[in-house]
């Protein structure tokens, strides 16, 4: 069964298919590096991240790139600000959006960016001027004249019909339903950072970049293009709109628009203040893959709200399901199977199939895994599981986190990074007694302990007590935590 997807452009669930047998076009508009970026934006990484990493899995050869917005009003008006050039302004942002991916588990895309495309996006306004869908203003800035393309408002479903022709508009976001001829590149203002280029000195609006970056990576016309439902309009519909003008194809076949993680039915924004970072949830204590996990729980297409209860829940998901592998990967079993357990893991690949399938139906994808998780703890409390069972078993739960990416134990180490990073950044007193209690045992890998335990059970064996206690307590003190099974010692860390 193919994938089916929601498309914004023609507002149905339609099957996707690429335009070029297996290969897979893909773009997705990326941060724009003023500062940290919060979980809201997050989550919409992460749902591009769960099709990227799908489209992968049901076999397509994929090609995902993501732009940088390193250029846009509020960089130049910080950056003026801080009395920096924008390059300056921007590199500890672009930094910490790349860490901030790696902490979740995000894989990295192709990265473009704007200020590494000022030329082309010049030249792109030079040839949309020649058509005369663009016009210059007596003040040396660019602007799209929307009264000539008629098919303004197909993605957003707004009505145009009869267009203010040509009122402008020249902020770089705005919400407003009114149709205004918006601007593709602004003349230099005093102060302001500006690049000289064969149109004039100036910069770019914010929309022609992912015009620019998106046809010269992937071509006029390639299969998929995301951004969170704010993007809908204007910025995507002007994107629309200066490519298809340009070229005469449909710039993207399907628009792919998660929805907002909202606050107490409010959409997370920096605007609002009611935000959270990924670093200043860690710093409370908040393990990378309970961010991760929280974030992919709720279908995309449905607005998340976003609570510590939701957090902390997902923080014991996600534990389960370590706990789950863990208990595969260390049980001494009795050789044979019982064939109840692969047609088990077999149904739940299917079931997981199918839900992503599904319009990327995440959450019913994990009540599959879930589902196996407790049939197969049942089977393995009352001893009904065999050796030749665990392979089948693990590989599903393999193929499901090819997707959700969160079994991988390395939320310490990630969060002892962020613990340094405070420390640097002089946020001491936002790191939390949960963090250092937690950072506290990234200080062993994972080698290092299993050596430990090797020691500490050699030295038992030798009935060199004192020194077996000694290595227990030293694990103890780096948060590690012992446990005698019946299948031997197994440890977690706090
Ligand atoms: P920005 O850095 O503002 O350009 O935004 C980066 C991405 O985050 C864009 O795709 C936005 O649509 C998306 N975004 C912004 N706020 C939220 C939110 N509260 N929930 C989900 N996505 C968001
Ligand atoms: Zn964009």
């Amino acid at each position: 069964m193919a994938l089916r997807l929601y498309n914004t452009l023609s507002g149905k669930i339609e099957e996707f298919h690429p335009l070029d047998g297996n290969r897979v076009r893909m773009y997705a508009c990326g941060p724009t590096v003023y500062d940290y970026g919060h979980i809201g934006n997050f989550r919409t990484f992460i749902a591009v991240d769960l099709l990227y990493r799908f489209l992968r899995q049901s076999g397509y050869d994929v090609r995902y790139v993501m732009n940088i917005t390193d250029v846009d009003d509020k960089i130049i008006r910080n950056s003026a600000r801080d009395g920096v050039s924008v390059q300056e302004y921007t590199a500890k942002y672009v930094q910490a959006f790349l860490e901030d991916s790696a902490t979740l588990s995000i894989e990295k895309p192709i990265l473009v960016r704007a200020t590494e495309h000022i030329s082309e996006m010049a030249e792109f306004i030079a040839e949309l001027e020649k058509k005369g869908f663009a016009y210059r203003t007596d003040d040396g800035s660019y602007y799209f004249r929307i009264a000539k393309f008629p098919a303004y408002g197909k993605l957003s479903k707004k009505d145009f019909a009869g267009m203010n022709d040509g009122a402008r508009v020249d902020v770089d976001e705005y919400e407003k339903d009114s149709a205004r001829d918006f601007a593709l590149w602004k003349a230099p203002k005093p102060g302001e950072a500006s690049w000289d280029t064969p149109i004039g000195p100036g910069r770019p609006g914010w929309h022609i970049e992912c015009s620019v970056m998106s046809m010269e990576e992937l071509g006029p016309s390639f299969d998929l293009h995301a951004g969170g439902e704010d993007l809908i309009f204007p910025h995507h519909e002007n994107e629309i709109a200066q490519s298809e003008s340009l070229s005469g194809q449909p710039l993207a076949r399907y628009w792919f628009h998660p929805r907002f993680l909202l606050v107490e039915g409010q959409k997370m924004s920096k605007s609002l203040g009611n935000f959270f970072t990924i670093r200043d949830l860690v710093l409370r204590g908040h393990r990378p893959s309970s961010i991760r996990w929280l974030l992919t729980q709720v279908p995309y297409r449905n607005q998340l709200n976003f609570t510590f209860d939701g957090l902390n829940a997902a923080a014991s998901s996600v534990e389960k399901l370590r706990n789950f592998r863990f208990r595969l990967t260390s049980t001494q079993f009795p050789a044979g199977s019982n064939p109840a357990m692969a047609q088990l893991a077999e149904e739940t690949i299917a079931k997981m199939k199918s839900a992503l399938d599904d319009d990327l139906n995440t959450a019913e994808a994990q009540a599959a895994m879930f589902d196996m998780l407790r049939k197969v703890n049942t089977a393995l409390d009352a001893a009904e599981a065999h050796q030749d069972d665990v392979k089948p078993l693990l590989g599903a739960l393999e193929q499901f986190d090819e997707i959700f990416g969160v079994l991988k134990d390395d939320d310490q180490v990630k969060m002892k990074a962020i613990l340094d990073w405070a420390r640097t950044e002089g946020r001491e007193k936002e790191i939390s007694p949960e963090l250092l209690e937690v950072a506290g045992s990234a200080q062993l890998s994972d080698e290092q302990i299993n050596q430990k335990l090797a020691e500490m059970d050699a030295a038992r064996k030798a009935r060199k007590f004192k020194e077996s206690d000694a290595i227990r307590a030293e694990l103890v003190g780096a948060s590690i935590i012992v446990e005698n099974t019946k299948d031997g010692v197994r440890w977690r860390r706090k």
